[in-house]
């Protein structure tokens, strides 16, 4: 679409906006369901499911704040950017994959 056909090395905020929003309602949707009965209560596995689906949901909110203070993208571990391979498969990666190596 765009005659320029490099890629820039950073997602844009725009781009991040949107896939942040794109994954939020993929998650709320997942809740509702949930909400809804399409996951028994009383069955453990589900319930850790729902709680992995909230932490999620506050990374998301998370990487929305950084959105607006403009740390979005960058690794707080050491200062590098964060590829925009990574954030187009997760888009509220806090940090690169190094530093997520090394936290896990
Ligand atoms: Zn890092």
């Amino acid at each position: 679409m765009s005659p320029d056909t490099t890629r820039p090395g950073r997602m844009t905020a725009d781009e991040a906006r949107l896939r942040l929003e794109r994954e939020r309602d993929t998650r709320l949707a997942e809740l509702q369901a949930a909400a809804k009965g399409g996951w028994a209560a009383d069955d453990h596995v589900l319930v850790v499911q729902k709680e992995t689906v909230k932490r999620v949901l506050e990374e998301i909110e998370a990487a929305f704040r950084r959105l607006e203070e403009g740390s979005y993208g960058v690794c707080p571990g050491c200062g590098a950017v964060i590829p925009v391979e990574r954030l187009e498969i997760l888009p509220y990666a806090r940090c690169c994959v190094p530093c997520g190596r090394r936290a896990a």
